[in-house]
């Protein structure tokens, strides 16, 4: 269980935050997230250079990915000769709106998904290869779909317990701002 209270900063030791950032920007775009945290405000060379064995094209798209995810941020500095470099850094501020409105989505769905199977019953095989509505079950004559034995009722029991479980561990984090 992860419960963020109101003070919630994300760092890339929540698993959350890990989530997120993987999901936007791959599993190279973590590995830079905490390249960049490690090593504040680095230079797009030497980050370049810290993954010399990466194409540079690779290294260079994670980053933007991981720019895009609102993960990180450069500044551009040009010297007396027009030469550019950029200076990296990792920003997790934004995320932690990102993550705030999903979890907010989430909890919508959930609350959603719980009321339904509060409000339904459903039928499957003893090796559960698919769950049907009871509506749906008579009209396949309650036989698997994909087995065709016999279905019988589930105990939703458990499938409500994993919504709760999650809804729980949503809400500390969506009451306060
Ligand atoms: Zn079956």
């Amino acid at each position: 269980m992860h419960v963020r209270g109101p003070d919630w900063k994300p760092s890339l030791d929540d698993p959350e935050v890990r989530g997120y950032i993987i999901e936007e920007a791959g599993e190279e775009g973590l590995e830079l997230a905490r390249h960049l945290r490690d090593h504040p405000h680095v230079s797009g060379v030497d980050i370049l250079d810290s993954f010399k064995e990466r194409k540079a094209s690779a290294v260079r798209k994670a980053l933007y990915r991981l720019m895009e995810a609102h993960a990180a941020e450069y500044e551009k500095d040009t010297d007396s000769k027009g030469w550019e470099t950029f200076y990296w850094d990792l920003d997790l501020e934004e995320i932690r709106h990102i993550l705030r409105r999903r979890w907010a989505d989430e909890l919508l769905h959930i609350e959603k998904q719980l009321k339904f199977e509060e409000d339904h019953e459903f039928y499957a095989c003893p090796d559960r290869h698919r769950r049907i509505l009871f509506e749906d079950a008579i009209d396949i004559q309650f036989k698997c779909p994909v087995c065709h034995k016999p279905m019988e009722p589930l105990d939703g029991a458990e499938v409500r317990q994993a919504l709760e479980a999650r809804r729980v561990e949503l809400e500390p984090a969506l009451r306060h701002g």
